[in-house]
């Protein structure tokens, strides 16, 4: 034990030193400081008193309701209340508690769905968890982050081939209402199943019927098992939606830094955006372009900034960020939209057009872009990519003009025959998930023709049937594939050959 009496003769000048500084600033950690209630407005209150309280500091009011401190006046507090079932009025006292807003991280909340500052949502009890983690943290160092080059399997085709997502990418799901956004997001979660990324859903202003059923698919499907949703719904207040994306970040940020693969999805960063514009309306911050604070590029930029890549060093880990965003009438250069899109690493657009003609999902391949691209992608994708892309953008320009003409030269009528192929091949429905060998084997077999031959209706039936046998016939090219390596010329020849024996049969039994 150590002699306090021998400590303090020995370095006596020096604690004398720290007992003056102690004393000077006694009335700071002071913890019986106290404030009041000045107003409560919706989802806000101000505060009077609390000299010392800092910026981002969690108040405890009574009955329990908290609130963090939002603007810092010269004569009042502006706080953002945490809950909107706890009546608190004017006169009521406030007290600190000396801790920013902070979050359960760890292994615990693996299958739970709790709110923002980790209270349970699903009645399976609180959540027992030995860290907590503050909810705003800063992003690693430029130093600490390595290049993207793992691919996250989405399952979806059009996704993995033509827009591929790598570990640490920041990809923007954009798209007007009802247009796939969610299910894209849910689909990509879901598949992660097998392949060992931790997933962490945020619900941020949804209604709790939609979360309700995205909870439901991931038990249903199991992969509520690697997955932890963190909900900020629409009738919570905007205090609480606005730390939703902070707190699952930070959720996340646990699990990279053991070193492991995390994917967090934000569904959706307008309704963020929204609930950060009221609650500043609300405790009267100037309003700037669209009424939004001046802030609310930092307010995202601080936040996606947190996702990325670490280096082998620093444990390898990875956070990849994937951020839905809401257009209003296809507006993707609105405000919020040309943030978000700046801010992140490319974009999967969904267009309302194409998904009420049912083609599903509804990715706009042309107006959609993956900045770190290639690099991320299975070497087997590589050689079908540039080609299936060619032949759909080809296809995408002539169908335009295509309806205008009856009379259309062979080579047009063979780019648009193709084009259909394409278009049927990467149509997939909810829940549809294919693995990389599936894709790449019907992606050889439609960029060499294979499906030319069969009406456009059937080409589903066929993809199915072909890649059973071929994963059956050709077991060592499918390894290969899923390892990562190129397909070989002879790989190619194998699989188009089996397509093709396949296709006679067909026709035959016919
Ligand atoms: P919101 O704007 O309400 O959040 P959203 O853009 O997230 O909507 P979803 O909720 O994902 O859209 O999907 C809307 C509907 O479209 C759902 O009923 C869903 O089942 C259906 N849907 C989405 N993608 C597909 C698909 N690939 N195949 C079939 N149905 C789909
Ligand atoms: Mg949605």
């Amino acid at each position: 034990m150590i002699d306090s009496v021998n400590l303090k003769q020995r370095f006596s000048k020096s604690l004398d030193v720290i007992d003056r500084i102690v004393e000077e600033h006694k009335p700071i950690v002071d913890s019986r400081e106290m404030g009041t209630v000045l107003h409560v407005g919706r989802g806000v209150a101000e505060i009077s008193g609390l000299p010392t309280a800092r910026n981002d500091e969690l108040l405890r009011f009574p009955n329990s309701q908290l609130g963090y401190v939002f603007n810092l006046d010269l004569d009042s507090i502006g706080c953002v209340l945490l809950d909107n079932n706890i009546p608190i009025g004017a006169g009521d006292e406030v007290r600190r508690t000396h801790r920013g807003l902070d979050v359960p991280v760890g292994q615990e909340l693996l299958g739970r769905v709790i709110d923002p500052v980790g209270r349970p949502l699903d009645g399976k009890g609180d959540v027992v968890s030995l860290y907590r983690f503050p909810i705003e943290r800063p992003a690693p160092a430029i130093m600490d982050r390595a290049p993207v080059s793992v691919p996250l399997q989405t399952g979806i085709k059009v996704i993995d081939a033509l827009v591929p997502i790598g570990r640490g990418q920041r990809q923007l799901i954009v798209g007007d209402r009802q247009t796939g956004k969610t299910s894209v997001a849910l689909d990509t979660i879901i598949n992660q199943r097998t392949s060992g990324v931790v997933c962490v859903y945020c619900a941020i202003g949804q209604r709790s019927s939609a979360v309700a059923g995205v909870v439901e698919s991931l038990n249903r499907t199991g992969a509520i098992n690697d997955c932890v949703v963190v909900v900020g719904q629409s009738d919570a207040t905007p205090g609480l939606q606005f730390s939703a994306p902070y707190a699952a970040t930070s959720i996340g940020e646990y699990f990279m830094a053991q070193g492991r693969d995390v994917l967090v999805v934000y569904d959706e960063l307008t309704a963020h955006a929204r609930a950060y514009r009221e609650m500043s309306l609300l405790l009267r911050r100037p309003p700037g372009r669209e009424a939004y604070p001046g802030d609310i590029f930092y307010v995202h930029a601080r936040l996606l900034e947190r996702a990325t890549c670490l280096k082998a060093e620093e444990g390898g880990g990875s956070l990849t960020a994937l951020p839905i965003i809401e257009t209003e009438s296809q507006n993707v250069s609105a405000y919020i939209p040309t943030n978000l899109i700046s801010i992140t690493d490319g974009q999967v657009y969904l267009s309302p057009e194409r998904f009420r003609k049912g083609i599903l999902p509804a990715v706009d391949v042309g107006r959609s872009v993956s900045r770190v691209g290639g690099k991320a992608q299975l070497a087997a994708y590589r050689s079908v990519t540039g080609p299936l892309r060619l032949a759909y953008s080809q296809f995408e320009e002539l169908e335009k003009f295509a309806r205008f003409s009856s009379q259309l030269d062979d080579a047009t009528r063979q780019t648009l025959r193709r084009g259909q192929r394409v278009r049927e091949l990467l149509k997939q429905n909810v829940g549809d998930a294919r693995d990389v060998v599936e894709q790449v084997i019907a992606f050889v077999a439609v960029t060499h023709g294979v499906f030319d031959d069969f009406e456009h209706g059937s080409v589903k039936q066929v993809e199915t049937q072909f890649t059973t046998v071929v994963k059956q016939e050709l077991p060592d090219v499918c390894r290969r594939i899923a390892d990562g390596n190129s397909l070989l010329k002879e790989d190619v020849d194998a699989i188009v050959g089996i397509a093709r024996d396949l296709g006679t049969t067909r026709e035959e039994a016919r």
